[in-house]
């Protein structure tokens, strides 16, 4: 059974207009509301290719119930610690080709609620493999609330996924429990590394900073170039072929969920590096943000190429 973290979850409502009217009243026809944050988009996307899947973090309010029958109607585990609080909306308005978006922050937890998840976690880990954590952290917690909860994964010896960014991904890195394997994007790494990186020389030298020494993967994500990535000492640049993209928002988490099948699997470096492109591929098929046709996977499975290099 994979575990997946989501902080600060969110209903994820998104409207299509022909055209956005400022200072104006703007009526909807159709409304698409998801359960949301990408940790959900991760568990979506594992439970879409069949693998067991349990669902935690912190969810309240009337927000948090909409979120979890959500869940349930997609025959999705889950076990939240749950506050009176309410979760947040997420909202993106989808006009004239573009996509405006409204992201509220989300409620204020304090210490005791942070420190409650962290027992709810500890005893959720006894009948996992694997965890996932994904995105930002709620308002209230520490920003090195992650390093402590790779301290428990670690001290019950099960390995962790991180994606996230910024401060959070900083502080994780420099923390003594370090995560199995991260997945910055490009953006994301250059924010880290303080420069751009392009060329395969860049990458790999970003890649061999001491600043992700103790990490057995480091994946980045290259959008329609791929990724690039390390495991162990060993570098591997992996291309995926053109295709027509419906919408790419959440491919990153479709990609961790991949990444998180193929390691509980126990999947060759080769073979987890092809599933997580082909989840994070197939997620760029559906209109769906977080989501997979399971039947075409063996189709992108099978045309990526990895290839290693010196
Ligand atoms: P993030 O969503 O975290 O920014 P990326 O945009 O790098 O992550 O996407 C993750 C993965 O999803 C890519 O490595 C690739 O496999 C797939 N993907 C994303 N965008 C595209 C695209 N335009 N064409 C093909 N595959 C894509």
């Amino acid at each position: 059974m994979i575990l997946t973290i989501t902080m600060n979850p969110s209903v994820d409502v998104s409207y299509p207009l022909e055209s956005l009217q400022i200072n104006d009243v703007n009526r909807v026809d159709s409304v698409n509301k998801t359960a949301g944050g990408k940790g959900l988009n991760v568990t979506r996307v594992i439970s879409q290719m069949d693998e067991a899947v349990k669902a935690t973090g912190i969810i309240g309010g009337t927000i948090g119930d909409y979120i979890l029958k959500n869940l349930e109607i997609e025959g999705i585990q889950h076990d939240f610690l749950k506050i009176e609080k309410e979760s947040r909306n997420c909202i993106a308005i989808l006009h004239e080709g573009k996509q405006t978006e409204i992201l509220e922050s989300g409620p204020m937890l304090d210490e005791s609620e942070g420190t409650s998840f962290q027992g709810k976690l500890v005893h959720l880990l006894e009948n996992v493999s694997l965890v996932t954590i994904s995105g930002s952290l709620p308002k209230g917690l520490p920003h090195d609330y992650y390093a402590s909860l790779l301290s428990l994964c670690k001290k019950k010896n099960v390995k962790a996924l991180l994606d996230t960014s910024g401060r959070y991904l900083k502080e994780t890195l420099s923390s003594m429990d370090k995560p199995f394997l991260i997945k910055p994007n490009e953006t994301e790494l250059s924010e880290l590394m303080g420069k751009p990186l392009t060329t395969t020389e860049e990458l790999k030298e970003a890649l061999n900073h001491k600043m992700f020494d103790g990490l057995e993967w480091i994946v980045v994500s290259l959008g329609a170039k791929g990724a690039f990535a390390k495991n162990g000492n060993a570098f591997y640049k992996v291309t995926i072929p053109k295709i027509e993209v419906v919408n790419p928002v959440g491919s990153g988490d479709a990609t961790i969920a991949g990444f998180a099948i193929a390691l509980h699997q126990g999947q060759s470096a080769e073979s987890i590096l092809k599933t997580g492109m082909a989840t994070g591929m197939l997620n760029t098929m559906e209109t769906k943000t977080g989501s997979v046709n399971k039947n075409n996977f063996q189709k992108f499975y099978d045309s990526v190429t990895v290839q290693k290099v010196d």
